[in-house]
């Protein structure tokens, strides 16, 4: 089109007398963003949750996903070495007696090149796919969360990932070898005193100048830094170092301040000071505090040479966009998966009042939440691992794994101790659960702390990153050439303005028809949560762009209200990946229970986060109009019927396929005689289950003791067995640790006790031993 033709001219006219102002009005209101938020912003890609943003998400995209697999080597490596480790992990030898891996288990872990998953096989790793390295951190997790975090970290936000993507040729020939097979091991060191949540605030300094290294002069960098929480950091032989490089004599030619940089520096290095241990929650990974003292380092020691410094920020915010979606999401779909093993199981031999606990519906509630949380959970860990495998980086995405994953293996962490009452909580070889309660706040807290994450990223973020024109705006509105910036503003806003109303009718017509109409795939019985999924994704889209358009730059400091956009944002995510886990497993009716429990508890959610943001928007007189548009009598907040809790409590009651579909590749031992709780636990589970047919006939005659049920007749005497079989091996599962008291206090040891002790002791040692 010529510049002189109508359209173009009613272009320009609209661009100089209604874009003009309102580009004007919008440049004044954005507010500052520094160049770390800028690159945070802009690190890794937009997916699925782009589509969700549009208000009108395309379904053929998910389900044309093609599902996360393992190839045939990375199955045998799952079956064969991840088993052998598993062996030999003793959870409660790990964190009590040894306050560390077995020297067995670190030589295992080295040799068959667990810290290299991520390495190219080129340089010597394993390289696995994201949902092998996924499995394979879900399957020791369910063994031992010390030995889980040792092997994640190396293969998580670290030395290897950043030289993968940065380090020059030199640096991955020299590196990746030694760290994929085990004679270097890394950490990564980000976190100090003063700079937690706010990383990008350290003072850890670099100052470019000239020194000695291997007898030469040259320029490099003093590095003067105190970190903490540093994970492997006790052992590590290479640490990964953020600080902030200065060149005040300008020895590199540009700026004196030049910004967040990364170097890898071999811990024997002169000044360098490590070692030391801090104990996180009683978990003993290795983890602790460094320094370093005018620690003389050449510039080849900066991931990707000196041409990278500087870059430091944008290449850890890169490396998150993809590590938060695989390590800590693993871990909680394992503990979600675990717990609905373990926790069903229990339920079904624990009895209380003469029947099973799981049977009482104050029982089955939590059941429900957790055998629901396993689907749930585990269903958008395979979703983000396919996006993975596929090499995207969705940041938004990884950001709502990181954070709900761990959010919800919290909840049922605390249904599971609550349903196994002192069996949880008193401590020792047999407890199984003790050892992931006390993990539960290691998840919350690192890669990003969960309640910074829920208010400040999911939608800080998504609604930048995420939403189809705002993040084109904002940078039409900070071009330094105002004429173009004007000129690209003028192109995305009313497209922009457009998107809005279509999505006002869009929203307004499926809210009000309650999402009967709304586009959805022929997905079965599944068919009418896609409806209400795109119901929901319009609201959301209309709702959001109402409070950024009242908002503005404000709502950064609403963080209440952006916690709430970010939950329904999530759970639309997270519900697509229960929707994908039911197609890819072939729509299985007997799972239909548990899909079912999700998108009911979802849609509790997003209404009642809708009506909190509704009653919340500043703008009153939007929030009506929001009103009526898309809740006009109010949230419907059902959630699940008292029936479908119940039927969602039975899959994890019994054994069946769906209970092994919902709890598939967790660590079970093979070995009859083992004396491991969880082994103790299935056993009983798998007698108290088989011999139901013989309880059954006892209870019908009354009857509560099997002996005199066999005395009777009511029962034959190989029934009899089976039952006292069982009732043997629940009267394993019941028992709890107690300890001789010089073995668990040093004190006791040391000072001779009181008479009064004294006698007590012997009193109590001589009842037992008579009892
Ligand atoms: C066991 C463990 C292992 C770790 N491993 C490593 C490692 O290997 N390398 C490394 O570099 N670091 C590591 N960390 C550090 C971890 O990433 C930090 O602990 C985390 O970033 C939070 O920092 P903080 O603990 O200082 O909490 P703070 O930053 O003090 O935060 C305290 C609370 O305030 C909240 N908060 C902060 N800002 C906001 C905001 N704007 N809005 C709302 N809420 C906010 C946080 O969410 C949190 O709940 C580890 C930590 C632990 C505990």
């Amino acid at each position: 089109m010529s510049p002189s033709s109508p359209a173009s001219s009613t272009s320009s006219w609209r661009r100089d007398f209604l874009t003009r102002p309102i580009f004007s009005i919008a440049k004044k209101a954005m507010p500052a963003m520094s160049d770390t938020e800028r690159e945070a912003l802009e690190a890794g890609d937009v997916w699925l949750d782009g589509d969700l943003f549009t208000g009108n998400p395309d379904w053929s995209k998910l389900l044309a996903t093609k599902p996360a697999t393992l190839t045939s080597e990375e199955e045998a490596f799952l079956h064969g070495p991840v088993d052998e480790l598993c062996a030999m992990l003793d959870d409660w030898k790990i964190n009590w007696e040894w306050r560390d891996l077995p020297p067995e288990a670190w030589a295992f872990i080295r040799q068959h090149r667990f810290f290299g998953m991520i390495i190219p096989k080129e340089f010597g790793g394993l390289g696995f796919s994201p949902f092998a390295h996924s499995e394979v951190v879900r399957k020791v997790s369910t063994r031992s969360v010390a030995a889980a975090v040792t092997v994640m970290v190396p293969n998580s936000l670290g030395p290897g990932e950043l030289l993968i993507r940065f380090g020059t040729k030199e640096q991955r020939e020299h590196w990746l070898p030694r760290l994929a097979d085990g004679r270097e091991i890394p950490c990564f060191g980000l976190t100090s005193p003063e700079a937690g949540s706010d990383a990008a605030s350290m003072v850890d300094s670099g100052i470019v100048c000239k020194g000695e290294f291997e007898g030469r002069e040259v320029l490099g960098l003093k590095l003067n830094w105190h970190k903490r929480y540093i994970t492997l950091g006790p052992v590590a032989t290479v640490l990964g170092l953020a600080f902030k490089a200065y060149d005040p004599d300008r020895l590199l030619g540009g700026e004196t301040d030049l910004g967040i940089t990364v170097a890898l520096i071999p811990t024997n290095t002169p000044g360098v000071e490590i070692g030391h241990r801090h104990l996180p929650s009683m978990q003993v990974f290795q983890n602790g505090p460094n320094w370093g003292r005018d620690v003389f380092i050449p510039l080849d020691y900066i991931i990707g040479g000196a041409q990278m410094v500087g870059q430091g920020w944008k290449m850890l915010m890169t490396a998150l966009a993809a590590g938060r979606g695989i390590s800590l999401p693993s871990l909680s779909a394992a503990g979600a998966a675990y717990i609905a093993r373990t926790a069903g199981a229990y339920s079904r031999v624990r009895e209380q009042f003469g029947i099973p606990i799981g049977k009482f519906e104050g029982i089955e509630d939590p059941l429900a939440r957790i055998a629901g949380t396993a689907y749930l959970v585990d269903g958008a860990r395979r979703l983000t691992c396919a996006a993975l495998n596929e090499g995207r980086h969705p940041a938004v995405v990884s950001g709502i794994m990181k954070l709900h994953a761990t959010e919800r293996m919290r909840t049922v962490v605390n249904d599971s101790m609550d349903i196994h009452g002192g069996k949880a909580i008193i401590d020792g070889p047999q407890n199984y659960m003790g050892s992931l309660y006390r993990a539960v706040p290691i998840g919350i807290t690192v890669e990003g702390a969960n309640i910074l994450t829920r208010n400040l990223i999911v939608f800080g973020q998504g609604a930048i990153r995420a939403h189809p024109y705002m993040l084109d705006e904002m940078n039409a509105i900070a071009d330094p050439d105002e004429t173009r910036g004007l000129q690209k503003f003028d192109q995305t806003f009313w497209k922009h303005v457009g998107h809005a109303f279509r999505n006002l009718f869009r929203a307004w017509g499926h809210s009000w028809s309650g999402g009967l109409f709304a586009p959805a795939p022929e997905a079965g019985d599944a068919t009418p949560f896609y409806r209400q999924l795109s119901r929901f994704s319009a609201a959301f889209a209309l709702c959001a762009d109402m409070a950024l358009l009242t908002l503005g730059g404000a709502l950064k400091r609403k963080e209440m209200l952006s916690a709430r956009f970010g939950d329904i944002l999530s759970e639309l995510y997270l519900l697509c990946g229960a929707l994908k886990r039911w197609e890819d497993e072939g729509r299985q009716q007997a799972d239909f229970p548990l899909l079912q429990y999700c998108m009911e508890s979802g849609f509790k959610t997003i209404q009642t986060r809708f009506a909190e943001i509704l009653g919340n928007l500043p703008n009153r007189f939007v929030a009506y109009a929001l009103k009526f548009m898309i809740q006009p009598l109010g949230a419907p907040v059902h959630g699940p019927s008292d029936e479908l809790v119940h039927r969602c409590a039975q899959v994890i009651l019994e054994p069946s396929a769906a209970r092994d579909r919902l709890t598939p590749n967790l660590y079970r031992s093979n070995d009859s005689n083992d004396d491991n709780p969880v082994a103790r636990l299935e056993k009983a589970f798998e007698l108290v289950t088989a011999a139901e047919d013989v309880t059954k006939k006892m209870h019908a005659a009354h009857l509560h003791d099997w002996r005199e049920a066999v005395q009777k007749g009511v029962i034959t005497a190989s029934d009899g067995d089976r039952l006292a079989a069982a009732h043997e091996a629940v009267a394993k599962v019941v028992e709890v640790d107690d300890f001789a008291p010089e073995a668990l206090s040093p004190i006791f040891k040391h000072h001779p006790l009181t008479q009064t002790q004294q006698d007590m002791q012997t009193k109590t040692a001589s009842s037992r031993a008579a009892s």
